[in-house]
């Protein structure tokens, strides 16, 4: 529930590279509000300077001391508009924002998105790897060991994975997956999205770590990797099935081939014996 006297908290997309991105309904927020919440200042003022926007700009980090989040719920109950933006993209998406929501939400606050780009979702949309469930993982850490940690905990995810990665760590990162989900593995990596020298990459894991062994460009810039998930055991045993079942029936009658594919994969006897008359005919 909002209280009606209380403003709005807009959380307001900007563009991840190119200008051209930022969507008129954020230039139109921005306008509107009081004030405006962002990472860094300088960074942002360029941004509003660049759309004629003139409002008063303040640093928000969800690591601030708790005053200046109680501060702009103070705000807000006053019946201020807050916009908060972040230094690139969508606030909260591996950036600040969640504990002011959060907290403005508990105050029954209005709190309205205004979308516009991210590069998690600008890179899977063109990763032409499965979109239908996808996981979103963000920053893996710095430190190798805990990076193979995480990645061993996600070996065994079915759907797609999104990273972002820091330029200087991304061959690392792709040689651990390697290491993890193995050189045959598919992968992607966007680079530098809707920017000049914007790059995509898609592969193995094994090409991907030659591509970018072999260009240092591929280790600038900012960088989402995207990584297949673990093939379905369902899809895994009709792929070995089929390869067992061909060469069964070059030795053995339909029904046996089936029967003893069946047992090999653990796969069904009956969907192999509708497979071998296939295969034969
Ligand atoms: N909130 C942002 C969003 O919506 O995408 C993400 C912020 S996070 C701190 C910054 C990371 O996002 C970068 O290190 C990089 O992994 C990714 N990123 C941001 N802009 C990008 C771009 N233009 N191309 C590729 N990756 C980008």
């Amino acid at each position: 529930m909002n209280s009606n006297q209380s403003g709005t908290l807009y959380i307001v997309a900007t563009p991840i590279g190119n200008l051209g991105d930022m969507v008129p309904r954020a230039v139109e927020i921005l306008q509107s509000v009081t004030a405006i919440a962002c990472e860094d200042t300088r960074h942002s003022k360029k941004l509003l300077d660049h759309f004629a926007i003139d409002k008063p700009l303040f640093a928000y980090h969800d690591h601030s001391d708790k005053k200046s989040s109680d501060n702009i719920i103070a705000r807000l109950s006053s019946g201020n508009d807050i916009a908060l933006i972040s230094d690139a993209g969508t606030p909260l998406i591996s950036d600040p924002g969640y504990r002011l929501v959060r907290a403005a939400r508990q105050q029954g606050i209005a709190v309205i998105p205004v979308p516009g780009a991210c590069a998690a979702i600008a890179a899977l949309s063109v990763a032409g790897l499965p979109t239908d469930r996808f996981r979103f993982i963000g920053f893996l850490p710095a430190k190798t060991t805990q990076r193979k940690k995480v990645l061993q905990e996600l070996a065994a995810v079915p759907e797609t994975m999104v990273f972002y990665e820091a330029p200087h760590r991304i061959l690392e990162t792709l040689r651990d997956s390697l290491e993890i989900f193995g050189g045959e593995h598919s992968g992607f990596m966007a680079r530098e999205v809707s920017k000049t020298f914007e790059t995509y990459l898609h592969g193995t894991l094994a090409e991907l770590v030659t591509a970018v062994e072999a260009d240092s460009n591929q280790q600038r810039g900012e960088i989402v990797l995207v990584l297949a998930g673990r093939e379905s055991s369902d899809s895994s045993v009709t792929v070995d099935g089929e390869k067992i079942l061909r060469l069964l029936l070059g030795e053995l009658p339909a029904a046996k081939a089936a029967a003893l594919t069946a047992k090999i994969t653990g796969g069904d006897k009956k969907q192999f014996y509708q497979m071998a008359l296939a295969l034969k005919n």
